[in-house]
């Protein structure tokens, strides 16, 4: 093959790779937060100090990770809790799978990610009811009310069990498992 067909065909597969890997699921016009295994993307109107403070992680929660707030700027502290709960969620469910580079897009309010949902699919939210992960996007939705460490930490869950099964186990063991992640880090909250 000549070098004039290489370059056409690279011409033609590499903008549609780079397409694939930026699959547009209409959040947009949000800022983004970059974390080690999540990126939080957030609208407008989300107050990132109330965000922080409502994942309540524990100085226990640092001692079990091996890992520390950092409070440098707001950004850096919402990024270092997320990175903690990850961390909390991957020992919970005793799945270690630190390949993961995600996101969480954070919705001002329950009624724009309600509305989002509904968008795209219609009907009510599923899953938790307040959240719900979709893996075309590799992204967690959530909105600033329901940004609970047990709700996140379920979402976190389903992103892990997609990467770590090789085989996806049916959607009904995946919310019982997503739901001890629930359990485990609701009954830990004030520890
Ligand atoms: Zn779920």
């Amino acid at each position: 093959m000549n070098k004039f067909w290489l370059l056409f065909i690279a011409f033609l597969v590499i903008p549609s790779a780079f397409a694939r890997a930026e699959a547009v699921d209409g959040f947009g016009d949000a800022k983004t937060i970059a974390g080690e295994h999540f990126d939080i993307d957030y609208k407008d109107g989300v107050d990132l100090a109330v965000l922080a403070d409502k994942l309540k992680i524990s100085d226990t929660d640092q001692q079990l990770t091996s890992l520390k707030i950092d409070t440098s700027s707001p950004e850096k502290e919402l990024a270092s809790k997320v990175e903690i709960l990850f961390n909390r969620a991957s020992d919970v469910l005793d799945m270690h799978v630190y390949s993961i580079h995600a996101h969480i897009k954070i919705f001002a309010d329950f009624q724009q990610l309600q509305d989002f949902y509904h968008h795209m699919y219609q009907g009510n939210l599923p899953c938790t009811g307040f959240s719900f992960y979709l893996p075309q996007y590799d992204s967690i939705y959530i909105c600033a009310f329901y940004f609970r460490r047990e709700i996140l930490g379920h979402e976190m869950g389903h992103a892990i069990m997609t990467r770590y099964f090789v085989v996806q186990p049916s959607i009904k063991i995946q919310e019982v498992l997503a739901g001890y992640v629930e359990y485990q880090l609701r009954k830990s909250k004030d520890q």
